[in-house]
């Protein structure tokens, strides 16, 4: 069983905020005290560049930069030449689409779905509109799911691209993705996994699921905004060509020509988000100090025991109860769910109304927008309770006139 109160030591915003009921990790997590201590650690006491200095506070911050690496490799059971640090999952998503665009030709496809997050749909779907590649649609299941038959029925010979979400940020939904890897392999198609939202909830091993390239942002897993994570396959990443030109990225360079340092510094021109790194590495070191089981166990009963007081609720729709991950997706009827979300900031409840940079997944669902309440490890039965008592005493007041 989890602590709560003691995990909730280990995020400070709830001494700031003791009546906080923060539902909304799905969009982003509170941040943990580790990880704060280890960037003011980093300012405090180093504060310099990586990789160019010839003294001691440089090579110190080096180290902690390339352990970083070390760090998140092993995370995802890749090795550390793969691991690339971005500004989070949309510039890696993005990156990885523009590098790849010289190589589509009109004809080509690119599968993707309706589950996407704006992030890994429209960086594909500009360069289908560039290129004349077509994008194909996985057809979702009933529910929303995509499955690996749906799959099938959108993989041809002309398929180059795959390009889906590991898990949906709306639906909560997991993707079969190593049977789908496989598959796309077969016809020789490059598989691109958005992994913002599994990252941060269940052990995800590259290697094992197959996949060419994986991205995911610090900020969703209890570490800083502005860092991310683009893994690639080494002999994939060493093919790409440099999406920015700049400091420590090349090798030698002279008045006309230049030549690329193998991955991952050909990718990281200029400095490196240092103080990120940094402190994502401590984010994981946290979540593995507790372990994908035990969260995974909690945030699960949470989601459940929540879910089953919300059907019991009249007047609401959930889109999702089914979800994989701790997400409900729901709204009440007959009230815009801005005004629910801004009454239920009163009773101090954090939710998520809107459509969640994910607009296909409102218009599969037939609505406009949906409000998503999100669990991670530091919530409790309590703000089960709160959160569905806030849901009634919303809906009351705006069903009263
Ligand atoms: N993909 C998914 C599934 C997400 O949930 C998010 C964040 N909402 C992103 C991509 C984009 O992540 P970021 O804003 O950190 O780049």
């Amino acid at each position: 069983m989890m602590d709560v109160s003691k995990i909730r030591l280990d995020f400070p915003v709830y001494q700031k905020q003791p009546k906080l009921t923060y539902l909304d990790s799905a969009a982003s997590s509170l941040k943990v005290k580790s990880v704060i201590d280890q960037i003011d650690h980093y300012y405090m006491s180093l504060g310099v560049n990586v990789h160019r200095g010839a003294y001691d506070l440089a090579y110190e911050a080096t180290r902690l930069f390339e352990e970083a690496r070390v760090t998140v490799a092993k995370f995802i059971h890749a090795n550390e030449e793969e691991i690339i640090f971005t500004r989070g999952t949309t510039s890696a998503l993005n990156f990885v689409a523009n590098a790849l665009r010289d190589r589509l030709r009109p004809g080509d496809e690119i599968i993707t779905s309706e589950l996407e997050h704006h992030s890994s749909l429209l960086p594909w779907m500009m360069v289908a509109k560039k290129t004349g590649a077509k994008l194909v649609y996985i057809p979702l299941s009933k529910e929303g799911r995509i499955t690996v038959d749906n799959f099938k029925s959108v993989l041809t010979d002309q398929t180059r691209v795959v390009a889906i979400t590991h898990v949906s940020n709306v639906m909560g939904y997991l993707t079969p993705i190593k049977a789908i890897t496989e598959l796309a392999h077969q016809k020789q198609a490059t598989v691109i996994l958005d992994a913002a939202q599994s990252v941060p909830h269940m052990e995800v091993d590259v290697k094992d699921l197959g996949i060419d390239y994986l991205a995911f942002s610090g900020h969703k897993m209890f570490g800083p905004s502005g860092v991310g994570v683009l893994y690639g396959k080494k002999d994939l990443l060493n093919q790409l060509e440099p999406f920015e030109y700049g400091g420590e990225m090349a090798d030698e360079v002279s008045k006309d020509q230049a030549t690329w340092k193998d991955t991952p510094l050909r990718f990281e021109a200029g400095t490196p988000v240092i103080s990120g790194a940094i402190g994502l590495a401590a984010a994981i070191r946290y979540i593995e100090s507790i372990g994908f089981k035990d969260i995974h166990e909690h945030t699960a009963a949470l989601h459940q025991y929540t879910l089953e007081k919300l059907k019991k609720v009249e007047g609401i729709t959930i889109y999702n109860p089914t979800a994989d991950n701790p997400v409900i997706t729901f709204n009440v009827d007959g009230v815009h769910p801005h005004d629910i979300a801004t009454m239920l900031d009163t009773y101090k409840v954090s939710v998520r109304a809107g459509h969640h940079c994910a607009q296909l997944v409102s218009k599969f669902l037939g609505v406009n927008s949906t409000l998503r309440a999100s669990f991670h490890l530091y919530n409790d039965i309590t703000d089960c309770d709160v959160f569905v008592s806030s849901i009634v005493a919303a809906r009351d007041f705006f069903l009263s006139f």
